[in-house]
């Protein structure tokens, strides 16, 4: 493959761009090697500025449920730009997404529109810091929750030690008001909620965390969750930028029944637009300006084009009863096939998957948290991440992150992708 122009765009770009990329995963640095710059994508397939063609399941990092520019998603942006592409007051199509939103999740009343999924985590933790009038925040190791200052922060070694930034530029006073526990680790939770019962506002979580890889809650552990905050007036903040209508229309919440106090959304909401949104019970909504005391709001909230293309992705998600069985169906034979040619070639892997979301770990063991995703092994996937994509399938460039199946994504797709992921094990 020739990737001669690529290579001088990101020579131009390292000049005016930090890293030359706008968001650090895009840079290769996971993985080594530059980042190729794309031209077009259509269906399940992107193209680069050299021409070289790829099967994409990077999915601009989960939007794109439906593929590359699916028809009506297009029809409806273009169209609706036409009337303008931005006002400074209410338009119809917000209430379009939101009933949509809110026929999928029944834990939300209200819902607010934002422009990103980090903006949507930001002002659900100030809206129930605002609520409880508490300001700590108990998150999971390992769990993502965008880069908002709050929300930068990890464990340090100890489960019950207080939270250190994980970014220069957070204070260390407003880490500290972070709690971090690991994943799964109901003891951890509860001698923290102990301690702290009387200061945490909330606990957010990613119901299935999909930002270290991705493991699975053990069974219970979200009902646990749900029942000790609920004891102690803490919101509950289920993340689902992710997850939501990706492991189901309703998300995870649908899957295990847990309702949640608050919900974040974002990626597929705004079906590769910006977007982003926060909904939950009225009563914690209703403390959002201009009816209550806590202020949040943006210029591009709401925006026309974001609202029109969530609806569009939405409407076809929901016009397809099988949609997600589909899903299901076409990724377990991508996995299964996949975990066949590796183990023919004689490479050990952990496969984690649920619905259309996969990872795949370089590693013996199960891994079911954070610390045991962190034994994989990155200097094979970073070699078997290249043979890919010298062979024309583009996986994400990171071990830590999760790969997407698109509805475009054909058997012959996954034909050809288990195909040359058996070339690509024989390299590592
Ligand atoms: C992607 C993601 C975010 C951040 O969303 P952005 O749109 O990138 O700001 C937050 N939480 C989870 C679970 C995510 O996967």
């Amino acid at each position: 493959m020739k990737h001669d122009l690529s290579q001088k765009l990101f020579a131009e770009a390292q000049k005016l761009i930090p890293g030359g990329v706008n968001s650090p995963v895009r840079a290769f640095r996971g993985v080594g090697g530059e980042p190729f710059f794309v031209l077009r994508g259509k269906g399940s397939r992107i193209w680069d500025v050299d021409e070289n063609e790829y099967i994409d399941y990077v999915g601009s990092w989960g939007p794109l449920i439906l593929g590359h520019a699916p028809a009506s998603v297009v029809k409806a942006v273009t169209e609706t730009a036409r009337d303008g592409m931005s006002f400074g007051i209410p338009n119809p199509h917000e209430i379009r997404l939101a009933k949509l939103v809110r026929e999928a999740f029944p834990s939300i009343q209200k819902v607010r529109f934002v422009s990103s999924g980090t903006e949507a985590v930001m002002s659900a933790i100030r809206l129930a810091r605002g609520f409880t009038g508490r300001d700590m925040i108990l998150k999971f190791e390992g769990c993502y929750h965008g880069h908002g200052d709050s929300m930068l922060v990890k464990a340090g070694s100890g489960a019950l030690t207080l939270g250190q930034p994980d970014s220069a530029g957070v204070p260390a006073d407003l880490a500290k008001l972070t709690l971090t526990v690991p994943f799964n680790d109901r003891v951890a939770v509860e001698s923290m909620i102990a301690v702290h019962r009387n200061e945490i506002a909330a606990v957010i979580v990613e119901p299935i965390p999909a930002n270290a890889g991705l493991y699975l809650p053990k069974p219970g552990f979200l009902e646990f969750l749900r029942k000790i905050t609920a004891a102690h007036n803490i919101v509950l903040i289920f993340d689902e930028v992710i997850s939501g209508f990706r492991v189901a229309k309703g998300g995870v919440q649908e899957l295990c029944g847990v309702r949640p106090d608050l919900t974040c959304l974002g990626k597929i909401i705004g079906g590769g637009l910006p977007v982003g949104a926060f909904g939950g019970h009225a009563h914690i909504m209703d403390q959002l300006a201009p009816l209550g005391p806590v202020y949040q709001a943006g210029t591009l909230s709401g925006n026309p084009l974001a609202m029109a293309a969530g609806v569009a992705t939405l409407e076809a998600l929901f016009g397809d009863a099988d949609l997600y069985k589909k899903l299901n169906t076409i990724t377990a034979e991508l996995a299964v096939g996949v975990a066949a040619a590796a183990k023919e070639v004689g490479v050990g892997i952990a496969q984690n998957r649920i619905g259309s979301i996969f990872c795949n770990f370089f590693c013996e063991e199960p891994v079911t948290d954070y610390a045991s995703a962190k034994r994989s092994d990155t200097k094979r996937y970073a070699k078997f991440f290249h043979a890919m994509l010298e062979r024309g399938v583009y996986l994400a460039p990171s071990q830590f992150e999760v790969g997407f199946v698109s509805t475009a994504h054909t058997a012959a797709d996954i034909e050809q992708t288990i195909r040359t992921a058996k070339e690509a094990f024989r390299m590592v």
